[in-house]
């Protein structure tokens, strides 16, 4: 383990959120302290062409601009770390962090550890979790070669990674909830306009069959939202594109929260109810949920942890 090691910023997440905070504190000679996580780089990295980031007329792949980011940091002095954070402490200030690999203090903690893929929650979803189930199109797409394919959802996600999939499978059915969808309309058209995409809606995913000599996917068991009739529909994959749930298990009982568990803030601001502790980012955000927002979201920590540290 490391020794204790003091900074007047620590950064924990390394998404569009936390890689800006960390840019703006570098810049303001605060050299944070980014503790990048369990995935670095943050949902960016697991998704294709970015193409509404400003500033990249043609788009830009995910992890690509998440190096630019990380780059962009540590030119101006921020030091990244690859560790998750495992427990903190912020009864006092300076507040502890606890990684995986140290143990460190700070002035002024931002929280910026995103969001992660929801799951169904069902137990068949689990056992072939990684053998024909996924919640990651770009980083599973590949193994699905010609494959028939089912990515469940109705949203932006479901869309793309749709989208995505055709590049491989022989057909992608997304199956949604309901018959209304909440895609933006232009990621639902060039889903719509496939040829490999086909819709089933006003279904639920109730299981997820497995082959009967091996662990891997035969296909799922739908039940139909308006007749209550299930049925048997055959694929070889299923990707859950339901949404995210906000990573803010750490910060259970010493920061407040809404129902869903995003981290509450102050309005127009990132200032928690603990002075010199701020969120940002998808942790704090259930509205936008944009690697800009994110981005937008990180200056504002970084800016107003600056001016905590000032007072
Ligand atoms: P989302 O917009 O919250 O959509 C989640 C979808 O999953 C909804 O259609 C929802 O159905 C469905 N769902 C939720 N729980 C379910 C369950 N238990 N069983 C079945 N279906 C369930 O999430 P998202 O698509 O991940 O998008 C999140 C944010 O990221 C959005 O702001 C989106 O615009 C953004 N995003 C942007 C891009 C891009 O612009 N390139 C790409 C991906 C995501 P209901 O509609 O019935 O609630």
């Amino acid at each position: 383990m490391s020794a204790n090691h003091h900074y007047k910023v620590l950064i924990v997440g390394s998404g569009p959120a936390g890689l800006t905070a960390a840019l703006y504190a570098a810049r303001a000679d605060l050299a944070p302290l980014v503790l990048e996580g369990l995935q670095p780089g943050g949902q960016l990295t697991i998704t294709t062409d970015v193409e509404n980031y400003p500033g990249f007329p043609d788009g830009i792949m995910g992890p690509e601009l998440v190096d630019l980011m990380r780059q962009q940091a540590q030119r101006f002095g921020a030091t990244c770390k690859f560790e998750t954070v495992t427990e903190v402490d912020l009864s006092e200030r300076p507040f502890a962090v606890t990684s995986d690999s140290g143990q460190y203090t700070c002035d002024a903690l931002i929280i910026a550890t995103g969001a992660s893929a929801r799951l169904l929650d069902i137990e068949s979803e689990t056992r072939l979790m990684g053998h024909g189930v996924s919640a990651c199109a770009t980083c599973d797409g590949f193994f699905f070669r010609d494959k028939e394919l089912v990515v469940v959802g109705g949203g932006d996600s479901a869309m793309e990674e749709g989208t995505y999939l055709t590049k491989f499978a022989s057909k992608v059915t997304i199956v949604h909830r309901r018959d209304e969808f909440r895609a933006s309309k232009i990621m639902l058209k060039r889903a719509q306009d496939n040829d490999k995409i086909d819709f089933v809606v006003n279904a639920t995913v109730e299981e997820i069959l497995q082959a009967d000599d091996e662990l891997a996917v035969r296909g799922v068991l739908l039940k139909d939202t308006q007749t209550n009739q299930t049925r048997d529909f055959a694929c070889e994959g299923v990707f859950m594109a339901i949404g995210h749930i906000p990573n803010s298990q750490l910060f259970e009982g010493a920061l407040a929260m809404n129902d869903q568990g995003y981290i509450l803030t102050d309005p127009d601001s990132t200032a928690t109810a603990i002075p010199g502790v701020f969120a940002c980012g998808d942790v704090q955000d259930s509205v936008y949920r944009q690697a800009v927002t994110a981005a937008g979201t990180g200056c504002m920590a970084a800016i107003e942890a600056e001016r905590f540290l000032a007072h």
